[in-house]
């Protein structure tokens, strides 16, 4: 039993070091190569009003922030350097719809702590990275979408019996990303929770795994991918207890790039490239494809 829970501690560490580029670390499993969808790159597209935009059309490419080590949504493959999963699709499907080749897209991975600054100093031209549109994160950035609902949920050893909701964390130490609104919400609505915050999910799980920590908590569709790697243990426990909207975020400034983004996510999700996206990356994780939230064509603030 432990030397197995050590095994798995070692393949999620594989998946928090994606990016120390050490030799001898096991690819992660990225969706299989022949469903994703082919995104037609819209010839002839301009948009002028967008000085983002500008930028990257006379650079060739969209750099676009994102995850590195966040299964089915964001994973970076540490041999080959290649970003996969679902928010990685999104975004390959705008930049199609802009008119930029998606197979030159340059991601940087971003921590959930550091995405409004990367935004706000041009360090990407945007972000696609389980990121919560909400009120206090649009007054720095701007954010089209949103193109997924996810909600907050519980990641626990299998072997946890005390721990079925957020109400069963009073003195139990609990597991989150730094800035994130996950986070945010157990510091503010469960304060007798032992909170400990990393820059990343995936050192928050090999926490949990040493027993370092008795849950990890954030986005169900995170952890249900963290508990997919390794089914023996680890599981999410309850139901999702608040709403996490999926916005792809933008500089707060760029309105023409966020309404351009929002008509992208419209095309794609009318197409069918969203449903096809979706049942070759998340959808892996065993939950069908769910319809895709209104989009939020909010005026500019
Ligand atoms: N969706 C939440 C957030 O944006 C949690 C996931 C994340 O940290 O990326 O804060």
């Amino acid at each position: 039993m432990r030397t197995a829970r050590l095994a798995a501690a070692l393949v999620l560490a594989a998946l928090a070091c994606a990016a120390c580029g050490k030799e001898g670390s096991p690819p992660t499993k990225g969706p299989a190569a022949g469903k994703l969808p082919e995104y037609r790159v819209a010839a002839g597209f301009e948009l002028p009003r967008s000085s983002t935009w500008r930028k990257a059309k006379s650079r060739g490419r969209f750099i676009v922030g994102a995850k590195e080590d966040q299964p089915y949504l964001g994973e970076k493959d540490p041999a080959t350097g290649t970003y996969s999963g679902f928010d990685i699709e999104i975004a390959k499907m705008v930049s199609a719809s802009l008119g930029l080749d998606p197979r030159r897209i340059e991601f940087r991975t971003i921590a959930s702590a550091n995405r409004e600054t990367a935004l706000q100093n041009g360090q990407i031209d945007f972000y696609v990275g389980t990121y919560t549109i909400n009120d206090n994160r649009k007054k720095l950035v701007g954010f089209g979408g949103p193109y997924y609902l996810a909600g907050q949920g519980l990641l626990v050893r299998d072997d946890e019996k005390d721990i079925t909701g957020p109400g069963d964390l009073d003195g139990k130490r609990v597991c989150s990303a730094a800035g994130s609104t996950p986070y945010q919400r157990i510091q503010q609505d469960y304060p007798k929770a032992d909170l400990v915050a990393y820059d990343t999910y995936s050192v928050c799980v090999d926490n949990l795994l040493t027993y370092q920590v008795d849950a990890v908590t954030t986005d169900d569709a995170i952890l249900i991918g963290y508990a997919a790697k390794v089914p023996d243990e680890l599981k999410v426990v309850g139901k999702p207890f608040s709403k996490e909207p999926y916005g792809i975020g933008v500089p707060r400034r760029d309105n023409a790039l966020r309404l351009a983004v929002d008509d992208a996510l419209a095309a794609g999700e009318k197409n069918g490239d969203w449903e096809k996206a979706y049942d070759a990356t998340l959808g892996l994780s065993g939950v069908p494809a769910p319809k895709p939230p209104a989009i939020d064509r909010y005026p500019a603030n």
